[in-house]
């Protein structure tokens, strides 16, 4: 079988960053949809992020992106990455890392500054709606935004 794209970047030099993983096209209608890495910590070199933070993150990310007036009508998906080292940002159109990186930044804003009750955090609207770490996603948020985000060169926005 043929290695799938995201395998052949080397994940022992791989920083955080916000990197465009994919482009695909949809022939018949020319549609593009852009996949971007959003690489919270260095892979296989820091701490693996909890599955409670990231949930949190995916929670307070997704309802972040669905009310943002710019970007909602084309955000297709927002989630973790099963190797917990950060999210897929999936969105209609063919844009590159600057393109969203306001949009990133305005999120993780959002997520390190969240009080109050996690959207979507209930019996009724979550698979497991216990599993969730408000003061993780706080600091975690932080430091994305700290050490990568505000600081981002081209070498942390191109694989
Ligand atoms: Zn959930």
């Amino acid at each position: 079988m043929d290695k799938i794209a995201s395998f052949t970047i080397n994940h022992l030099v791989l920083e955080p960053g916000v990197y465009v993983s994919r482009k695909d096209q949809d022939h018949a209608t020319q549609a593009i949809v852009t996949t971007f890495d959003l690489r919270m910590t260095a892979p296989n070199r820091e701490p693996v992020m909890n599955t409670a933070e990231l949930h949190t993150i995916e929670h307070l990310g997704a309802t972040f992106l669905r009310n943002d007036e710019q970007w909602s009508s084309r955000v297709v998906y927002f989630g973790p990455m099963g190797c917990r080292t950060g999210c897929y940002l999936v969105v209609f159109g063919d844009y590159n890392s600057r393109d969203v990186l306001d949009l990133v930044i305005r999120m993780f804003e959002f997520i390190r500054d969240f009080e109050g009750s996690i959207p979507g955090a209930a019996p009724e609207e979550c698979g497991n709606y216990l599993d969730q770490n408000l003061d993780m996603a706080h600091w975690l948020a932080k430091r994305y935004l700290d050490n990568t985000l505000y600081i981002i060169d081209e070498s942390h926005l191109v694989y």
